[in-house]
Order: structure tokens, then C-alpha cells, then sequence
């Protein structure tokens, strides 16, 4: 079997310049990801907020945690010490909470907004029509002196059918730059375009992705 080492060398000879890993590291012990760690990967992702809060004191304080699930409001205050971006902005009212905390621990932190453009219902996140009008009404740059918005996020339908997943990306890169040319056409920070996992990476970084965030791939299998 594979090493952890290994399959982190395969996946990032494999990146194109530009493009940054992020190791999805749920479900997954410390051990494992201290291999990931040792063979030089330094941003992990975690979707969970307990997880993260009991993994990251275990672990080099020079790793950045970027939270990547479906984050609830009563959460945020545990995260924020940790974490250094939340690439799962469903709301606006989230994002005004995200700011009301990071003020609070007098830090800033970077955001992203998760769009949802998938099929399966279950999958947060704004849809396209949203997020451009709380664009255009401000909502996603006014008053949020303690969050940079870096840019969007997202997750293609579970399918075989890559021509499906194609589409999907390739709507949320153009709704990353209509976003981009309007709403954030004064932000220094808009710039990441998170997509793809293990089974779609190559299709999202065709479509533009700065940030992949891959599990499997690298950890093997999560045992739930
Ligand atoms: C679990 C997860 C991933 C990684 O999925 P793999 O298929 O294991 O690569 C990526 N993004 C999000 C939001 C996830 O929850």
C-alpha cells in the first residue's frame, strides 16, 4: 500500500504551479496527518468543528486549518483561534457572525463563500442567484473590517458523469468572476477558486482552481 508520503508526492508533482493542496484530513488521526505533516504539507482541511479544535493543540502551530464543512453558528467562537480560513460561508448572517467573533479575539480572518451548484440538495451553500444579489446590495463587502473574503468554494455533484461536473465548475468560475469584476472589483483578497476533490480534481483545475481539497486520495478511505 501506498504511503501517506507517497500519494501527497503524486498528487503535487501533478499540480500545475499556482494550485495549493489542501489535505482533507477528517476522520483521520493525528498520527496520519503528522506523516502529511513530516512530508511537508502544511494546509489541512477539516469539516468538523469539534475535530478540528481537539486536533490542531496535537499538532505544529505552523499548520493553517481551513474549515471546509457546514459550520454552525455556535461554533464559530471554538474555530476562531484556529482556523485561518472558512471556506464554507453559506450566509450572510454567518459571515456577520464569522466578523463579530474575529473582532471579538481582535484577529482578521480570510473567508471564502461556498456556492451550491450540485445536484444534491443536502450540499450548502449560496446559489448563484444569491450570492450576486448580496453582492450587489454590499452585503458580502460593507462593515466586515475583520474578514477578508478571498473568494468561493465549492463542491461539483457526486457523479460519474464529468462532463456534468465540467458544467458545474465551469459555472461557479464564471460566477467567481463576475463576482471578482463587480461586487469585489476593489478587493486585493478575491482571488481563490476552491474546487475539486479526489475524483475531480484534474476537471476542477482545468476550470481555473487555485485550492484543490483532497482526502482520499491521500489518507485512503475514512472510516466513519
Ligand atoms: C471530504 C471533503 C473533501 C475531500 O473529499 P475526498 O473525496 O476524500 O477527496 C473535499 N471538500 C469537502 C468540502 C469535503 O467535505
Amino acid at each position: 500500500m501506498a504511503s501517506i508520503k507517497d500519494n501527497l508526492e503524486k498528487v503535487t508533482a501533478q499540480l500545475p504551479g499556482g494550485v495549493r493542496l489542501v489535505a482533507v484530513s477528517k476522520f483521520h488521526p493525528v498520527e496520519e496527518l503528522a506523516e502529511a505533516y513530516e512530508a511537508g504539507q502544511r494546509l489541512f482541511g477539516e469539516n468538523r468543528a469539534q475535530e478540528l479544535v481537539a486536533k490542531a493543540p496535537e499538532l505544529p502551530k505552523d499548520i493553517r486549518w481551513h474549515f471546509i464543512g457546514h459550520l454552525q453558528k455556535n461554533k464559530v467562537r471554538a474555530i476562531m483561534p484556529h482556523v485561518t480560513v472558512i471556506e464554507s460561508v453559506d450566509s450572510v448572517e454567518l459571515l456577520r457572525l464569522i466578523e463579530k467573533e474575529a473582532a471579538r479575539i481582535d484577529r482578521t480572518v480570510d473567508v471564502l463563500l461556498q456556492l451550491h451548484v450540485a445536484q444534491e440538495e443536502t450540499k450548502s451553500g449560496f446559489s448563484v442567484e444569491e450570492v450576486l444579489e448580496a453582492g450587489e446590495a454590499g452585503e458580502l463587502t460593507e462593515g466586515l473590517p475583520h474578514v477578508h473574503v478571498c473568494g468561493v468554494m465549492a463542491m461539483a455533484s457526486l457523479t460519474d458523469d464529468m462532463d456534468q461536473v465540467a458544467r458545474e465548475f465551469d459555472l461557479v468560475r464564471r460566477t467567481y468572476i463576475t463576482l471578482k469584476d463587480g461586487a469585489f472589483d476593489e478587493s486585493e483578497y478575491f482571488n481563490e477558486l476552491s474546487m475539486g476533490m479526489s475524483d475531480d480534481w484534474q476537471v476542477a483545475v482545468k476550470y481555473g482552481a487555485t485550492l484543490v481539497r483532497i482526502g482520499t486520495a491521500i489518507f485512503g478511505p475514512r472510516k466513519y
